[in-house]
């Protein structure tokens, strides 16, 4: 039987990449009757994002996406939830040291660190010199005698190459010289990505890795690992990338890559999921006589992985926003006018937009004056407050939305977000109070609106980080 999975990390705003994986796995396990798994790849605590968990939950299930096994739905595999998996990791790498295809590294970080830098000067890739490779037993039983931290590292082969099959590209050779002998366990006792990915893929009888093509370096040290354990590996597919119409990845920075903007800024999951299903060209271009609409259904019926093109899609939100309001028009004017009370005036919204005008409006009319930023897809900056100012001006946005991009979902209130602008003022000459009025004017489109930060707290994370990303544009 197929099984395949998604394994996102809980970094920070569940990546739209995310969901275009996703909708290629549910398709592939449910063109033939699979199971779609829901892995969460939480080992990186120094990337951890606590709240991101349930944020991927939420926008996976609001695209329409459902999983049979995963962290919240459990199922014969679990835990799905690799931070719950530790113990089943160490034990993993214990049997690599034991049959040696691994080996313990008691070097320091300060030891790397000196290496790293005589690497990058002498232009060198970032390689670790095999320095703990070949101690002796004793020099081993010494350094655990002594209590030394250590990591555990795959022992590359020193000659040779590994090959392994894309299912979209055939073989792929990574000669060994070029394969890090890398960390699997770090010394906190954590395994990382390239160890808890295997071992799960192999304990949780996953047939086909289906991922995004930045992973195609990471794929020869798996199959050593597979290797190493004497597992068989899965078949492996390497998506192409969503690109910029400039063939540069989409990232974000660049570009709205949190599913939440999609959600929040009024797209409807069956657009989103209809346009992901066009990248690539998995879906034959006459379906629905070539209007490149269709439904997860149509997709699961049609999709063809092995004409999928390597090229690079375009994720083109022109293009997105075109198929999008074709679906607005294709609604029934009930279906319309309910998406508009819910998705646009939702209770909840109004009810915190109105706490903030009782005390600032004179007639009822007046509402609309100070709020319609929070209904507008965008608003026009007022200039005045930018113009004379452009030079410094990029550096301190970015700054800003920097800041405001690292707090949590849980933070997004006024405290943390008055200290992280305020730290533009410490770390940057840069007037704290300016810098308001500068985000005032972008978010708003006005020098005067309801309080900037209750403002932006109602708005929401994602849509503030998009506009301030526009206008740097
Ligand atoms: P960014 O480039 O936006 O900083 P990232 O790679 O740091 O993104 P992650 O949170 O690591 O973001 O990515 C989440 C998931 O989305 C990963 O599985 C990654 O492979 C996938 N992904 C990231 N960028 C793209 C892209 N341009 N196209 C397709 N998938 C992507
Ligand atoms: N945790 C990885 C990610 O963030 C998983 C990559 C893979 O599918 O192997 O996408």
């Amino acid at each position: 039987p197929i099984r395949v999975r998604i394994a996102p990390s809980p970094t920070g705003d569940p990546h739209v990449g995310t969901a275009y994986i996703g909708l290629l796995n549910y398709i592939y396990a449910r063109q033939r009757g699979g199971k779609f798994i829901l892995r969460i790849e939480d080992t990186d605590r120094t990337r951890f994002v606590a709240s991101s968990e349930q944020m991927i939950f939420d926008a996976l299930r609001w695209t329409g996406l459902t999983w049979d096994e995963g962290p919240d739905v459990g199922g014969p595999h679990g835990p799905y939830r690799q931070s719950e998996r530790t113990e089943i990791y160490r034990q993993h790498a214990d049997q690599l040291l034991a049959n040696g295809t691994a080996y313990r590294c008691f070097c320091t970080a300060e030891e790397l660190d000196a290496v790293r830098k005589q690497q990058l000067a002498a232009k060198l890739p970032p390689r670790y010199p095999g320095t703990c490779r070949y101690l002796t037993q004793e020099q081993i039983a010494a350094n655990l005698a002594s209590g030394k931290p250590f990591t555990v590292r795959l022992a590359v082969p020193t000659s040779g190459s590994t090959t392994f099959r894309d299912e979209l590209r055939g073989n792929i050779t990574f000669d060994h010289s070029n394969v890090d002998d890398q960390v699997l366990l770090k010394s906190d006792g954590f395994p990382t990505y390239h160890l808890a990915n295997v071992v799960d893929d192999h304990l949780m009888e996953i047939t086909d890795v289906i991922r995004a093509e930045e992973w195609i370096s990471s794929t020869p040290k798996h199959v050593l690992l597979y290797k190493a354990f004497g597992w068989t590996e899965p078949r492996f597919w390497h998506m192409p990338l969503l690109r910029n119409i400039d063939k540069s990845k989409i990232s974000k920075r660049k570009n709205p890559v949190s599913l939440v903007y999609y959600r929040e800024s009024g797209y409807l999951p069956e657009a989103l999921i209809n346009f992901l299903g066009l990248m690539g060209g998995g879906m034959p271009a006459d379906i629905n006589n070539g209007t490149e609409k269709f439904t997860l259904a149509e997709m699961i019926e049609h999709f063809v992985f092995t004409n999928i093109r390597l090229g690079g899609p375009v994720f083109d939100l022109t293009k997105l926003k075109w198929l999008n309001g074709e679906y607005l028009r294709a609604m029934t004017p009930d279906a319309f006018f309910s998406a508009v009370r819910t998705r646009v005036f939702g209770d909840d919204y109004i009810r915190q937009i109105s706490s903030l005008m009782q005390t600032r409006i004179e007639t009822l009319s007046q509402f609309g004056d100070l709020t319609s930023f929070f209904f507008r897809d965008d608003v026009i900056p007022a200039s005045e407050v930018f113009l004379p100012k452009k030079r410094t001006l990029e550096e301190t946005l970015a700054f800003s939305a920097d800041q405001l991009a690292a707090l949590e979902a849980s933070d997004w209130g006024h405290d943390a977000m008055e200290s992280a602008l305020k730290k533009l003022g410490e770390e940057k000459s840069w007037s704290v109070k300016e810098n308001f009025m500068l985000l005032r004017a972008i978010v708003t489109g006005s020098t005067m609106s309801p309080p900037l930060l209750e403002s932006l707290i109602i708005f929401g994370k994602a849509r503030t980080l998009d506009r301030i990303r526009r206008f740097l544009e």
